[in-house]
């Protein structure tokens, strides 16, 4: 009864085929490789009780009132000095702006910078959630493959400079240089400064997604692009949903105050302000080195957990698989002999006990049909060795 009331907009809303699958995973004793999900055992819910009660009794009548658009200023100070260790200097408060989450960070910059036609590049594969934000504005979509090391730059410099001969200019560049999501790869230092350089040379935009910037567990975590950023034309997202608790929905972005002006004037019509209350919890947890102390817990955390599901991987997938070797985040990313196909394959895998994200999900073509995406971080190691038991059984079975 409602189709005929609904906007034009909502067309892009429908359910796919693969949420609906894994939707029958829900109650049934499958283990899902397939989720995103943070480890619940490294949130610190002691501290966050202590630090809840101490605000309220403190300060109840600041934390419960409406407060700024852009984020409590006291708190984006303090995301000032937490993105002084992700080396991003030269900034002050005003560069800052708070979100529910990055995704809402994500929505409002494709919102306030995509029109319908223009060109944005995007890597093969990557996030699907950004990447569902993009479909709506009806772009025009260049995708760059994702080698081992992040996104090929090579074939970036050949697909910018085909479209340019086309007439179609890229505006922006959305990418995830650290602990890619689905990938699980993470740009060399080299490659990050060439990037900049052709953002510059081209005059597009980087939206660079460090959801993952703080968890890389092995190795040294290279610099984002925003502290290589010299000419103000990378817009930085950051989220406390990995290094704090995903519940919160905290996020922030750092571009110029050109530009987080515009996003105040677009959050204003969303949602007036990120909660008061949840951006002070953060706050203390950053001021009691709370945040501090979480992030080499999880690290170590997720590090087991990769190795754990790298070794079954290796025991059990067929050697004609590839797959990434993440040196942070949550994900491994797989690739299988181009006559596997993962989208049928999976009702396969269900019924045999483990479910994964195909990975043409990741796709803005769906192609990449023979892709997965495996899931490490919630898994227990039993069920990560297991799911990949069953799992390399399944792929073997349509070898
Ligand atoms: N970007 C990437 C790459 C992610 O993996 C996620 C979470 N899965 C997000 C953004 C969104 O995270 P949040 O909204 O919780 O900050």
């Amino acid at each position: 009864m409602f189709e005929r009331f609904l906007s034009k907009d909502t067309e892009l809303l429908r359910s796919s085929e693969i949420r609906d699958l894994l939707k029958l995973t829900e109650g049934k004793k499958v283990i899902s490789l397939a989720g995103g999900l943070p480890d619940p055992s490294t949130f610190p819910s002691e501290e966050i009780e202590k630090i809840t009660t101490d605000i309220l009794k403190n300060s109840p009548e600041r934390a419960l009132q409406y407060s700024t658009t852009s984020g409590i200023v006291e708190f984006r100070k303090e995301l000032v000095n937490l993105s002084s260790r992700r080396g991003i200097t030269g900034i002050n408060e005003n560069n800052i702006f708070v979100t529910v989450g990055s995704q809402e960070a994500l929505f409002m910059i494709f919102n306030l910078l995509v029109d319908p036609g223009d060109t944005v590049i995007v890597e093969m594969p990557t996030y699907l959630a950004a990447l569902n934000i993009l479909r709506a504005r009806k772009p025009n979509f260049i995708g760059v493959k994702v080698t081992e090391k992040g996104p090929d730059i090579d074939e970036l410099e050949t697909k910018i400079k085909e479209s340019i001969s086309k007439g179609k200019k890229p505006k922006l560049m959305y990418v995830i240089p650290t602990a890619q999501n689905p990938a699980g790869t993470t740009m060399g230092l080299e490659d990050r400064k060439r990037l900049i350089e052709l953002a510059e040379q081209y005059d597009f935009l980087l939206i660079e997604d460090d959801a993952y910037g703080f968890l890389v567990f092995e190795g040294d975590s290279p610099p984002p692009l925003k502290a290589l950023d010299r000419s103000g034309r990378v817009i930085y997202t950051g989220t406390f949903s990995k290094i704090l608790a995903p519940g919160f929905r905290l996020g922030w972005v750092i571009a110029s105050e050109e530009f987080t002006h515009e996003m105040e004037l677009y959050k204003q019509n969303v949602d007036l302000h990120t909660p008061t209350f949840t951006q002070m919890i953060a706050m203390e947890a950053i001021k009691r080195g709370v945040i501090e102390r979480q992030i080499p817990k999880i690290k170590q955390t997720y590090r087991e957990k990769r190795d754990v599901m790298l070794d079954a991987i290796e025991k059990y997938f067929p050697k004609s698989a590839r797959w990434s070797r993440p040196v942070g985040g949550m994900f491994v990313f797989t690739w299988l002999p181009e006559k596997i196909d993962t989208v049928k394959m999976l009702e396969e895998a269900m019924k045999r006990g483990v479910a994964y994200v195909p990975g043409s999900s990741f796709y803005y073509d769906y192609s990449g049909r023979n892709t997965m995406r495996l899931n490490f971080s919630y898994p227990n190691p039993e069920e990560l060795e297991q799911g990949i038991k069953i799992l390399g059984e399944t792929i073997s079975s349509y070898l």
